[in-house]
């Protein structure tokens, strides 16, 4: 029972025009020369492919949203508040966990326990920051996790401490954080359900229909197995398994496993094709691994991988068919990554999927051309290439290589594949907010721009949240509204074609996957 969407304007992807209509048959989008059984006006309105979010962290953000409501908060004050307001809300809660905080709140990061031992004196707190690297925490749970009263055991610079070595209630990066979270509760399952299901809603509503879930641990895994099995999810998700130097052996087992699974169970909205490595920090707390040294510190900030620990297990992991997916922020990090591709390339012959480098925040002249010679997928998050709070956060630490940041035309221009992504919760998950970014470099209704030599084409952009980062994840039939293809695309209230300033505040009215209208705006 074919269906027509008529009198549209239908972009059909990169370098492919625009028609007046659209028909989709079943799943997949027909001929617009078919006999339709039913025609949708569609009055005018926008279509495009819809959005593949190419390195996302939708349980995270959905665990966040169950937490205290501080997203929003713009002081300490605002923040003492929502928690209280949780608390009293979830009296039968033991812990208190949520997040993101705004990091910029208090320029020199040096968030204290006692603030919120003010409304939460007996049930610990755990407050994530924006950057989704740092903790602020309160008094209780620092007892709790037993780190109250010493200096902690792990280096020095990621635990803030008072005169006299005692942690005062920020702690930054995995080993430190780890510190706290091994004390936490898990999730039960009910809670990781209701995660899920939040952040997929919340993708529909936003027009993206598939998703690299790129911080998968094995409870994770487990996780999205069973719903998988249950048939409740809803967006398209490519796992990305985190390995880590102390214990990726392990990690490859049990990646194997739960591909296995995964395969076994043949739910065809899930798939298990990657590994993800962080390689380094971020520039807001002066870990993101440099070439230069911090202006703030003068070091060269926190590589997480040995060099010769990451070859030997990006080899592993690209010997068991897995893609790579390396986070990658300061540019010593990203000439690691590249020559980590390089090596695995050199020994296997070709990788199964082509390497993804994810957020490339600064990326060295010379590393420039080698994305397109490696055959990497560039993989950036556009909303961060624009003069806010974030980037603000890098100046004590970068100086003036924050007008360098974000070189994404550069990479396009040197012939390599990009494709975008949101790393939501750490940024707003609106691909339409992000293509904005792309091709102005500016917050909404402000003047001043960042590295605005960068900015790349409406089509570009859209194409990098769509057939770009579909590919990416290791999808080819979706992303160009092409007859053959999966009928996944979105009807939007306006048309950035016309006027892209517009497009902070259209909306997507209509999200299709497969086929299948799964949200409506009303
Ligand atoms: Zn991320």
């Amino acid at each position: 029972m074919p269906t027509r969407y008529s009198n549209a304007k239908v972009w059909l992807g990169a370098g492919l025009g625009f028609s007046h209509s659209l028909t989709v048959d079943g799943k997949q989008i027909a001929s617009n020369e078919i006999d339709c059984d039913e025609v949708i006006d569609c009055a005018g309105a926008v279509i495009v492919p819809a959005f593949t979010d190419g390195h996302a962290h939708p349980v995270l953000a959905g665990r966040e949203h169950a937490g205290p409501a501080i997203t929003t908060a713009r002081s300490i004050r605002e923040i003492q508040q929502a928690v209280a307001a949780w608390m009293a809300a979830n009296p039968g809660d033991d812990w208190v966990i949520g997040g993101a905080y705004d990091r910029s709140i208090l320029p020199d990061g040096k968030f204290l326990a006692t603030w919120l031992d003010e409304v939460a004196p007996d049930r610990p707190v755990i407050l994530h920051g924006d950057d989704h690297h740092t903790i602020w925490v309160n008094t209780e749970a620092m007892r709790r996790a037993g780190v109250s009263e010493r200096a902690s055991e792990v280096s020095e610079g990621v635990v803030d401490v008072d005169a006299d070595g005692r942690p005062t209630g920020v702690f930054r990066e995995t080993d430190a954080k780890d510190l706290i979270f091994n004390h936490q509760p898990k999730p039960s399952l009910a809670q990781e359900f209701a995660a899920l299901e939040w952040s997929h809603d919340e993708m529909l509503r936003l027009g993206i229909t598939a998703v690299q879930d790129a911080w998968v641990d094995d409870d994770l895994a487990g996780v999205y197995l069973q719903a998988a099995a249950q048939a409740r999810l809803k967006v398209y998700t490519n796992l990305g398994f985190w390995w880590q130097p102390s214990n990726w052996h392990t990690r490859l087992t049990e990646s194997t496993d739960a591909r296995a699974e995964a395969v076994r169970i043949g739910n065809p909205l899930l798939h298990a094709r990657t590994v993800k490595f962080f390689l380094d920090g971020v520039f807001g707390s002066a870990t993101a691994s440099v070439s230069q040294a911090y202006e703030s510190t003068g070091e060269f900030g926190n590589p997480v991988w040995t060099r010769e620990n990451l070859l030997e297990a990006t080899l592993a992991a690209s010997r068991a068919g897995f893609q790579l997916h390396l986070h990658a922020i300061g540019d010593a990090a990203s000439t690691l990554a590249l020559d980590a591709v390089e090596h695995c390339t050199k020994q296997l012959g070709s990788l199964p999927l082509p390497a993804v480098m994810a957020h490339l925040e600064l990326v060295h002249d010379q590393d420039v051309d080698r994305f397109a010679k490696l055959d990497v997928v560039a993989n950036f998050q556009p909303l961060w290439g624009r003069p806010d709070g974030m980037l603000n956060s890098c100046r004590p630490h970068l100086g003036s290589r924050v007008e360098e940041l974000y070189r994404i035309r550069d990479v396009v221009d040197a012939g390599a594949k990009i494709s975008f992504g949101s790393d939501w919760p750490v940024s707003d998950p609106n691909p339409l907010l992000g293509a904005f970014t792309a091709v102005k470099r500016q917050v909404p209704g402000e003047t001043e721009r960042h590295n605005v030599k960068q900015a790349i084409s409406l089509e570009q952009a859209l194409n990098a949240y769509s057939a770009a980062s579909s590919e990416q994840i290791g999808i080819t039939n979706r992303g160009s509204l092409l007859p053959g293809n999966a009928a996944d695309f979105v009807v939007l209230d306006a048309d950035p074609f016309e006027d892209a300033t517009l497009l902070p505040s259209i909306h997507v009215v209509k999200t299709i996957s497969g086929g299948q209208t799964l949200f409506t705006r009303h």
